[in-house]
């Protein structure tokens, strides 16, 4: 397992997606590795073998990001894991420098970092994934980590975010298999009077991390919908992603 990392580098971008940021046009960029292993993850290759993807120059991005400042809103920094990286912050600063927004998704896998960003009011927007009801063994089994450091670690950056006043939603990719509508209850029931949570179908498009996930048959979006129904009593906010 791959741990903290010093060297930031960009293994994927999407120069215009209206998908990364609702209301949003931004850039999307991708930094390998990740500290978890979720069966169903959609970016095996930037998890597992990320060093088979070309690095994109950062020149490439900054050039683009200038060139269509005004078109593109702003940055969605996703993986992978970007708070892995110890000089994220440092990265963020020079993208900041081109005055575009900044999203970051996260894992909760490493609360101090992101309490540094958060702190340095570095990023507009937090996404943070929520694989999973909030204790040991349920949180491990969509991990694949069984690590109760790790747990703790997506605790503390939950409560983080929520009193820190920045603009931010959880989002848990729902899988069947993984997830039945008690557990989606029970991560609603802990994050309480969250601002935003987000249910994101999931999807096997891409490369899935464990091939056995691929051939499972995504909810009905119906089903979703009804768990949305169920949530919204303990979020301000529920939203539905996928088809
Ligand atoms: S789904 Fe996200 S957290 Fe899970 S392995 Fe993939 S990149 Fe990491």
């Amino acid at each position: 397992m791959q741990r903290e990392s010093t060297k930031l580098t960009i293994k994927g971008f999407i120069r215009n997606s209206l998908l990364d940021w609702d209301g949003k046009i931004v850039s999307t960029l991708y930094t390998p590795n990740c500290n978890f292993r979720c069966p169903f993850c959609q970016n095996a290759e930037l998890v597992l073998t990320p060093e088979k993807l070309e690095t994109i120059p950062l020149e490439v991005i900054g050039e683009y990001l200038k060139n269509n400042k005004g078109w593109v809103d702003g940055v969605c920094i996703t993986g992978g894991e970007p708070c892995m990286y110890k000089d994220l912050p440092e990265f963020i600063r020079e993208i900041r420098k081109l005055n575009m927004l900044i999203k970051l998704d996260t894992n909760g896998g490493f609360p101090v970092l992101l309490q540094d960003i958060i702190e340095k009011k570095l990023v507009d927007y937090v996404a943070l994934d929520i694989k999973a009801p909030l204790d040991l063994a349920s949180y491990s089994k969509v991990v694949g980590v069984n690590n109760p450091k790790v747990l703790e670690n997506v605790k503390d950056s939950i409560k983080l975010i929520m009193d820190s006043g920045i603009d931010y939603e959880f989002r848990t990719t729902v899988v069947p298999t993984l997830h039945e509508e008690k557990d989606i209850e029970q991560i609603a029931k802990f994050i309480k009077g969250a601002k935003k949570y987000a249910l994101q179908n999931f999807s096997t498009q891409g490369e899935i991390l464990d091939p056995k996930f691929k051939d499972i048959k995504p909810y009905h979006i119906e089903i979703l919908y009804r768990i949305q129904r169920i949530v919204s009593v303990y979020v301000k906010k529920c939203v539905v992603r996928g088809s």
